[in-house]
């Protein structure tokens, strides 16, 4: 019997047992559940590594996947892999620590590995997961810098495994209807977009505000949403950047990690961008987009959603669906199909964040402008 084969089977007995105690909880709409009952095809065996706020909820998410399964687990904490070997029905053969990880080589049971651990951890353990034989989602930013990024594509390369970067908003069905719209020629030109994205940051001891595990400040984080929203909104690359930064609390905010940062983008086609990151204001998400013919508003932008937006045309009506768990299934079609994405969520698409971030903070600390080439 083919794996496929017998994952329908798995499923559909799992499926009788689990609908009547599923159903006050399951958030999946009936047709959903009807398409997962029927479905066939190939299932992306994933583990994830680094069980921490994020890693959690993409592990929830994964449940109601059509096309992954969380199959395994990596984590320091022995307590945290019991917990999930219960919560979610992991067998103790498909859990690891961060030393001995690289078995997963010899694991026939797990086909991908999804990196959600500290940011300066990622290019470690994306060339290890990838020497190991695996595929590899890694959560943005994908490294601490562009240099960084490249080793982790030339590693995927070699290895002949898969390098994709979290990057959720690239299957929000709002988002996509606005790209939609713009590739149509339905706005016109772009002229312009503005996007602010930003928290305020609370405990001052977690890793996000420690410069050796974050690589930096809010613009690693949250700023990356501007950057990258920039990209898939103007429909272009920029081609150079000025920022600026602000400090107003030098004790949380120690050298290296930035509380805000302003920067603006210019593009070939003569667009422009200005967006904001902070660590320092609550509430910041939101992308506005004009252009000759229309516009597109978007707020809250790039958060857990639902997204709420309006164009020209009116407001954006396109259902909301965990970001997750559509994420994960358009990834597992990637992987294993081959699809081709409307926005690309490849290691060289991360890479090009990361080449932006370099620019960005070469420019705060030169006050220059500072010229891309992605
Ligand atoms: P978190 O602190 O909640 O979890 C991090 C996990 O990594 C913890 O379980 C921790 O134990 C583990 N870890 C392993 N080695 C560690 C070390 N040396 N120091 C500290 N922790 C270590 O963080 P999070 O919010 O889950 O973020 C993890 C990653 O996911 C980050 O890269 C972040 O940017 C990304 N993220 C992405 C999104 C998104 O929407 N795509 C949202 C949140 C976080």
């Amino acid at each position: 019997m083919n794996n496929s084969r017998r994952n329908f089977l798995q499923k559909l007995t799992a499926s009788f047992i689990a609908v009547p105690l599923l159903s006050k909880q399951s958030t999946a709409s009936f047709d959903d559940r009807v398409n997962d009952f029927f479905y066939d095809g190939p299932v992306l065996r994933v583990a994830i590594m680094g069980l921490g706020s994020y890693g959690t909820r993409v592990a929830d998410a994964i449940q109601a996947c059509t096309k992954v399964k969380l199959v395994g687990a990596i984590s320091g904490t022995p307590a945290k892999l019991t917990a999930w070997q219960t919560k979610y029905n992991i067998p103790e053969k498909n859990c690891y620590n961060y030393e001995n990880f690289d078995a997963i080589k010899n694991n026939p049971y797990i086909d991908a590995v999804y990196i959600i651990t500290p940011n300066s951890l990622h290019k470690d353990q994306t060339i290890r997961v990838a020497q190991a034989g695996k595929h590899v989602i890694c959560e943005k930013p994908m490294a601490l810098n562009a240099k960084e990024g490249e080793q982790m594509v030339a590693a995927c390369k070699k290895a002949n495994v898969k390098l994709l970067i979290g990057y959720r908003m690239h299957f929000e069905p709002k988002t996509l209807e606005v790209i939609r719209m713009r590739n149509a020629g339905e706005l016109g030109k772009i002229m312009f977009f503005q996007g602010l994205t930003g928290f305020r940051i609370g405990d001052p001891t977690q890793w996000r505000l420690n410069k050796q595990l974050a690589g930096g400040g809010s613009l690693m984080d949250i700023g990356i949403y501007a950057i990258n929203g920039a990209r898939y909104m103007v429909g272009e690359d920029p081609i150079w950047v000025t920022a600026q930064e602000t400090k107003t609390d030098n004790v949380k905010f120690k050298e290296g990690v930035d509380e805000t940062i302003q920067f603006q983008f210019g593009f070939a086609s003569g667009a422009a961008a200005s967006c904001l990151s902070t660590y320092a204001m609550n509430g910041l998400d939101k992308f506005y987009l004009n252009a000759e013919k229309g516009f597109a508003e978007m707020q809250p932008s790039t958060g857990y959603g639902p997204i709420k937006g309006r164009t020209n045309k009116g407001e954006l009506t396109q259902e909301h669906k965990t970001h997750q768990t559509v994420q994960m299934d358009e990834m597992a079609a990637i992987i294993l199909e081959g699809k081709q994405p409307v926005v690309a969520v490849d290691g060289e698409e991360g890479v090009k964040d990361m080449k932006i971030i370099d620019g960005i903070y070469a420019a705060v600390k030169s006050g220059k402008k500072v010229n891309l080439k992605l």
